[in-house]
């Protein structure tokens, strides 16, 4: 079986990754670097931070190796051979895909540094850490277990590996609450001025309400792991069962961020169904090497968007007006930036991988998690209107649960129309024509839905904001 061996150099922002492949049958090793990480659809450039890269048989010769791209290396004269790969990586980086090494904890993104046969993607492997004399706790969402100084995980391959982030703190906060039989952690590294049995509380009550809504919940544990940086951040990034979220200012996290806590908790907690396990076709599985253009952010995301603050509200840890509140920040995101947009949703989906995460060219793309979660909006009137509330955009997420959370298949932009469809009764081509395909503003056409809430979006002073009827 295939060892990885990762200790740490704090002193210098260092992991030091040794991999061992025994008995290897190829007379040449290719070993890749992931080219990007699942929750961000862009390219990333981790091979950067790659050094000291060596190789050699087990307790003998050096093999010599080539790199053919920034991101994979070749080893030479493998054949019949125990090989060890040894390389460092530098983790000074902190955010919630990022890994970071300090004396006081270290923050291991798998898919950041882990060094991978692609063709063994699919396979088992033994994960050793060095816990270097150190009583630290582990957190994330593999099982570890603990023998004397080395800590052991056992993914069952790298897609597991990759999504399961983990942290190694002395001090870190945990606590733990249950809904039905499945447990949910809560860790926190840094100094944080905010309440935490009311935290408990609520992400109780926020895990509750999701897993009422989709009737099961798809693993056995999950863990909420928050890192409060030395710089202002606030960045959350879901993973199967578990979510790292960076938040905070200058080293604290304070209470005023108390709210944005929850609503990013609700976010990556919902895309423990969305996104993990319902998953768009081009995305199943991942391929790490390259892009993997897909149209249909707007459900991953837009859709994860629009009920991660729904839920705060329905499960009673916002008040209503917290939550118009939260609604109007989302239809200024859209109509005060991008209702004139040339691109449709569709569009800026398939072009994440081109610009998706900074400004880019202006008039051109429109947010897949704004304009996103206001199409979602508008569905779910369309569909609450239509049956008086009895229906509703829920049953849209558990008919795709149903039929995608196997994993057995992702769902194309044709499943959704149909699916959306099966639950209206009826042909939607005009709400795909005008939300999804079309490029032209939905100011009038949201406003013709959220009349059955009884509000009115208006503009006021040149900003868009949520009126009474
Ligand atoms: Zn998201």
């Amino acid at each position: 079986m295939i060892q990885y061996f990762f200790s740490f150099l704090p002193e210098n922002n260092l992991v030091d990754i040794r991999i061992l492949i025994p008995k290897v049958q190829e007379k040449s090793l290719e070993l890749h670097l992931p080219m990007w990480r699942p929750g961000r659809y862009q390219l990333q450039n981790f091979a950067k931070n790659v050094l000291n890269f060596s190789s050699r048989e087990q307790d003998g010769e050096k093999l010599e190796w080539r790199k053919s791209q920034k991101n994979v290396w070749h080893v030479e004269d493998t054949s019949g051979k125990n090989v060890e790969i040894r390389y460092q990586y530098f983790a000074k980086e902190l955010n919630a895909g990022s890994s970071f090494v300090n004396r006081n904890f270290v923050y291991i993104n798998p898919v950041n540094l882990c060094l991978y046969l692609a063709k063994l993607l699919n396979q088992t492997f033994e994960v050793n850490i060095d816990r270097q004399g150190l009583e630290c706790h582990y957190s994330g969402g593999l099982e570890a277990i603990f023998q004397e100084n080395t800590l052991k995980l056992h993914p069952k391959d790298f897609h597991h590996f990759f999504d399961s982030p983990f942290i190694l703190s002395k001090g870190i906060f945990h606590e733990r609450f249950k809904v039905g039989e499945v447990s949910f952690h809560v860790w926190i590294e840094g100094v944080f001025k905010i309440d935490k049995d009311k935290l408990i509380n609520d992400l109780y009550k926020i895990a509750e309400s999701q897993v009422q809504l989709f009737g099961e919940f798809p693993e056995k544990d999950y863990h909420f792991m928050l890192i409060v940086p030395e710089a202002t951040y606030y960045h959350g990034v879901e993973h199967r069962n578990s979510t790292m979220m960076v938040l905070g200012e200058n080293g604290v996290l304070p209470e005023a961020y108390y709210k944005d806590l929850l609503g990013l908790a609700s976010h990556e907690l919902f895309h423990t169904w969305n996104i993990a396990k319902i998953r768009p076709k081009e995305l199943l599985p991942y391929d790490y090497g390259k892009e993997n253009y897909f149209e249909t952010c707007f459900v991953a995301e837009g859709f994860t968007t629009y009920y991660g603050d729904k839920i705060l509200f329905e499960s009673c840890v916002i008040s209503h007006e917290e939550y118009l509140y939260e609604l109007e920040t989302t239809f200024r995101r859209h109509f005060e930036e991008a209702d004139y947009a040339s691109q449709s949703l569709l569009e800026s989906s398939f072009d994440l991988w081109v610009d998706g995460y900074e400004k880019g060219t202006p008039n051109k793309k429109v947010s897949v998690y704004s304009k996103g979660a206001i199409v979602a909006l508008i569905l779910d009137l369309k569909i609450k209107q239509k049956f008086k509330g009895k229906r509703s955009l829920d049953n849209v997420m558990r008919l795709l649960w149903l039929k995608f959370g196997n994993m057995k298949r992702g769902y194309t932009y044709k499943d959704i129309q149909k699916i959306a469809e099966q639950v209206y009764g009826g042909s939607l081509r005009e709400y795909f024509e005008i939300a999804i395909e079309g490029n032209g503003s939905i100011f009038e056409y949201t406003n013709a839905h959220l009349a059955f809430l009884g509000l009115r979006l208006m503009w006021i002073e040149g900003n868009c904001c949520l009126k009474a009827l």
